[in-house]
């Protein structure tokens, strides 16, 4: 993944001189040595600044305007230790363009029983503080994560820390671009969309290339760069013997080799995060792209297949805010059942494309030939997702707006071995039940394609659909689907007006 120490999160105070400077200063201090216990507290993925108190409605204005125009800070985190006149943060909000956190906190956790007078209860107020502020972000119907508690708390380091990690996510997402290699599958509904709207609410720059384009560079792969790739595949993978030198299928290996690096830099030379291939569209390539887009997305791209741009990009989002936690991440679609009534689950997989870092143990790189396409048989490296919890996250064009799907699952060991299975898989129990699950996720209308994740919880995307002002919707332990149903009924009343609301 990118190297995305740059990235600060601005901490932001309000108040104003009311108090005098004696306690402005108090204040300060305060709010500097919070800004220092979060940083040091090591569980948030990112540097926090901290700002001087603002206290008029000109500073905050000023500093709005500036996390807005930098290229570094990522987000606000705000807190109004004092009472902060919320009238006067109607233009600096008006003016952000970053995401903002309300941090209702309070510099100290215990009163002080003894001591307290009026001068501490001046100097705490944020219990009433941050009411005034959050009035107006609600007035102003403003997106925010607020996170309740003391600010030394480990739980509430935990939630700033999956705020700050979606943050990264959005700031990725910006101007994040994704190259198409075809076009979508023919006939398919659920991968198509609206790219122009994509690129206006996530950020997301979308455009296709013929598998002409690639070949070119996949010429430029030298014989060298080849054998050392193949080093790596044996270094990394259990290599099965027909795909060894002089294996009748070694000749495979070597083409999805040539083919990684091709699209490497073909991918590097564009600046793109992301990718999606078809196998419809193979003009000109002996194999359908499979170790190749499985060595890409274990490198941090994103991918989608059959021109899945969707997922594609969402699947770059998942990896960007997971980077640094426990758990891969993959390409994903559910492929078949065991409908057993006592033992309901899914088994996941896809023709080829599944991501190495969801694996239990070390892959297993093997050739063979494809069902469909009519194309040479393609090396794939085949192997078991880990257990454990995790989830899928899917994202849809309704038409008139984005839907995020999120479905909570356990990944649990298949219950027998499949030996002739070709592929890599994942066999996993859907929340809260099988049936309930795949039809909630089926009435929302989600995809058989998805994002699928062991490292993340559906709080960061619900963050981050909230950064892009798009519908989500979650699926898990809690759901009751009579209330599913209305909450997707109430969600189309609610996304027609909304708009005229702002
Ligand atoms: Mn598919």
């Amino acid at each position: 993944m990118d190297n995305q120490s740059k990235y600060e999160i601005w901490f932001v105070t309000g108040s104003q001189h009311l108090y005098g400077e004696e306690t402005l200063k108090q204040v300060d201090t305060n709010s500097a040595e919070i800004v220092k216990g979060l940083n040091e507290g090591k569980k948030l993925p990112v540097q926090v600044i901290f700002t001087p108190v603002v206290k008029t409605p000109t500073e905050i204005l000023e500093v709005c305007i500036k996390a807005s125009a930098s290229t570094n800070c990522i987000g606000l985190i705000t807190w109004m230790h004092t009472f902060s006149p919320a009238k006067m943060w109607i233009g600096g909000l008006k003016a952000l363009t970053k995401p903002c956190m309300h941090l209702h906190t309070q510099f100290y956790r215990d009163l002080p029983w003894d001591s307290i007078d009026m001068d501490y209860m001046n100097l705490h107020q944020s219990a009433h503080g941050d009411r005034e502020y959050g009035y107006i972000n609600a007035r102003m119907r403003k997106n925010r994560r607020v996170v309740v508690g003391h600010w030394q708390e480990e739980t509430v380091q935990d939630q700033i820390a999956v705020w700050c990690r979606s943050a990264i996510g959005w700031a990725d997402s910006q101007g994040l671009k994704v190259a198409r290699f075809g076009d979508n599958m023919r006939e398919v509904a659920v991968t198509e969309g609206d790219k122009v709207e994509a690129q206006i609410k996530f950020g997301w720059q979308i455009s296709a290339y013929s598998p002409g384009d690639l070949i070119c560079y996949m010429e430029n792969v030298t014989g060298k760069e080849v054998d050392r790739l193949y080093e790596e595949y044996e270094s990394l993978y259990q290599v099965a013997d027909n795909c060894r030198p002089g294996g009748v299928f070694h000749n495979n290996v070597r083409v999805q080799a040539r083919y990684e690096m091709g699209m490497k830099h073909f991918l590097e030379a564009g600046n793109f995060k992301a990718f999606t291939t078809n196998f419809e569209n193979l003009t000109g390539l002996d194999q359908l792209p499979g170790l190749a887009s499985q060595r890409l997305m274990a490198a941090g791209y994103g991918f989608g297949a059959e021109g899945d741009w969707k997922q594609a990009a969402l699947l770059r989002v998942v990896k960007t805010i997971s980077s640094g936690l426990n758990g891969g991440s993959s390409f994903m679609e559910d492929y078949t059942y065991h409908l057993d009534p006592k033992n309901e689950a899914v088994l996941g997989a896809h023709m080829l494309e599944v991501c190495p870092t969801i694996s239990a143990s070390k892959p297993r790189l093997e050739v063979h030939p494809l069902g469909i396409g009519g194309k040479d048989a393609p090396a794939r490296l085949v192997f078991e997702s880990a257990t454990g919890n995790g989830m899928n996250v899917t994202l849809i064009d309704m038409g008139n707006r984005f839907r995020f799907i999120a479905n909570t699952l356990e990944v649990i060991e298949p219950l027998e071995q499949m030996p002739k299975l070709p592929v890599a898989s994942a066999f996993w129990k859907t929340h809260p039940t099988h049936a309930k699950g795949a039809a909630a996720w089926i009435y929302a209308g989600g995809t058989h394609h998805s994002a699928f994740t062991l490292a993340l919880t559906p709080e960061y995307i619900e963050t981050f659909a909230d950064f892009a002002d798009v519908e989500f919707v979650v699926i898990d332990n809690n759901t009751n689907l009579d209330s599913f149903k209305k909450e997707l009924r109430w969600n189309e009343i609610y996304y027609m007006l909304a708009n005229g609301l702002k």
